[in-house]
């Protein structure tokens, strides 16, 4: 089993990456039904970096020919451009499909969740191989403040964060940290733990994803371990547990998590929960833990606005070591609204792209490398489109976005359209002007300002772009 204390830098070229990166490359050079037949079943079965040598497996003889005969050179080109060396690469027949590793050389598939694992997953085990705890923090040293890019949507859940690492244990506790997939909320709970060990070395960190804390928690039970579990849990100094939405349903897991939060509070040790909702809005899990949950400090962290995706872009190419143009990071920005795992998936297919091709990073690059995720992103969000959404959505007749009346209850849904066009679509503030009825563009920037400022502390105005938003992808 790997030990996966570690997840490799984004930077670092490592095999299993070459290997998704070179499969995304063909998927977008060949057809849907040759990448099916001949690339999709092939699979990286072994390599050893000392070496400098990958082995690809074929899942029977013939393909294994035409493989060789067809794509052996492609790959070649792949490999040795990816690892800025000549690789040895073979193919080989591999039946039964399973991707092994040698040389020790392991490396986790996930590249940017880091995973928690921590018991030895034997369920075979015997008296000996008792329930074990690994003493890790499990803690993910690539994960921390200065690699985190702040902006409206994040501000407040880093700044309280940067409070509890500074005071673990006194103000906030527990922090309850939520928001949507790939927002960020495990990376700053990393953050929270990279900072405190930093601090204070021989603090007692651990991180843990509640899926792995469920599987502790049955472990632990079919082992009649809980003495070893409780000790071990009721003796951190912080912790930090992921996604406790995985909670739901799970009632001993919830009554052993009781007890441990009790111990830990009342120890002075700070308890850090993230979840994709808030408290009170969890589903199957017990009042008693949700009102616990609720009683410290609860942050939302919210999806990045325009701005931060550019920078997160923008930071992030650099950190690879291939600088990004602000308006390619704006192009990208544009077509990729949701979340930042979503703007790193881009942003490595680019990078991949690039690598492979030998070209510059430019728009047209970006439009070719990502034409996938452009295609059903951008099922044409345009200005009319969202001037009918949004006129639809506060009840007011679509003519009236390019009216001149000026009531407020036809002025304010304009400018919240202008505002949503200038974020959604790749056209000017003039051309939105002149798509608003030919107003000036200084009146669309007036309305994109004024909405975003209100946005950023009006929750219930950001949730409603966020419906009109929905209407508009679905
Ligand atoms: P969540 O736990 O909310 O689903 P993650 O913390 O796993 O999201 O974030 C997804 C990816 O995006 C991670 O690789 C993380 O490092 C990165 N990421 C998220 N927010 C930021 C940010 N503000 N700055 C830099 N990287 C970020
Ligand atoms: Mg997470």
């Amino acid at each position: 089993m790997s030990n996966l204390q570690t997840p490799p830098a984004l930077n670092s070229p490592n095999p299993l990456r070459f290997w998704d990166d070179a499969i995304g490359v063909l998927a977008s050079e060949l057809s849907p039904q040759q990448f099916k037949t001949w690339i999709q079943p092939l699979s990286l079965v072994s390599y050893d970096i000392s070496e400098q040598s990958l082995i690809v497996g074929a899942p029977n003889r013939f393909k294994l020919d035409w493989i060789k005969k067809t794509f052996s050179d492609r790959f070649q080109e792949m490999a040795d451009r990816y690892f800025g060396h000549p690789v040895v690469l073979s193919f080989i027949l591999n039946v039964d499909g399973a991707a092994t590793q040698t040389q020790g050389a392991s490396v986790p598939r996930e590249k940017f969740e880091p995973q928690a694992i921590s018991i030895s997953p034997d369920s075979t085990s015997t008296e000996e191989q008792a329930f074990e705890i690994e003493d890790h923090s499990k803690l993910n040293p690539n994960l921390t403040f200065e690699t985190f890019v702040t902006g409206k949507a994040n501000q407040l859940a880093r700044a309280a964060s940067i409070q509890v690492a500074h005071n673990p244990g006194t103000s906030y506790n527990p922090m309850f940290l939520y928001g949507g997939v790939g927002l960020g909320k495990t990376h700053l709970i990393h953050a929270i733990g990279n900072h405190l060990l930093k601090e204070k070395p021989n603090a007692r960190i651990r991180y843990i994803h509640a899926e792995q804390y469920v599987s502790d928690v049955v472990r632990a039970y079919q082992q009649k371990a809980f003495d070893r579990f409780k000790r071990y849990y009721h003796s951190l100094d912080l912790l930090l547990i992921d996604d406790i939405q995985f909670f739901s349903g799970k009632s001993r897991t919830q009554e052993e998590f009781f007890y441990a939060f009790e111990a830990l509070l009342s120890n002075k040790a700070q308890v850090i929960i993230t979840s994709d909702t808030y408290p009170k809005e969890m589903a199957g899990i017990d009042d008693r833990l949700i009102s616990r949950f609720d009683s410290g400090l609860t942050v939302a962290i919210e999806p990045p606005e325009l701005e931060m995706r550019v920078a997160i872009l923008m930071k992030k190419a650099l950190s690879e070591g291939i600088p990004m143009s602000e308006d390619v990071a704006f192009f990208v920005a544009k077509h990729l609204r949701s979340n930042v795992r979503e703007l790193e998936g881009a942003l490595r297919k680019i990078l991949a792209f690039v690598r492979f091709h030998g070209r510059e990073v430019t728009i047209d690059v970006a439009r070719i490398a990502l034409k996938d995720l452009l295609s059903i992103q951008n099922r044409q969000i345009s200005v009319e489109n969202i001037q009918k959404a949004v006129a639809d959505f506060y009840s007011i007749k679509v003519a009236d976005m390019y009216s001149k009346k000026r009531p407020a209850n036809i002025a304010r849904p304009r400018q919240i359209a202008m505002f949503m066009a200038k974020e959604l679509t790749q056209k000017s503030l003039p051309e939105i002007g002149e798509l608003f009825g030919g107003r000036d563009h200084t009146t669309v920037l007036h309305a994109v300002r004024k909405i975003g400022d209100e946005r950023s502390h009006d929750g219930q105005l950001n949730h409603e772009i966020h419906v009109i938003e929905q209407t508009l992808k679905s």
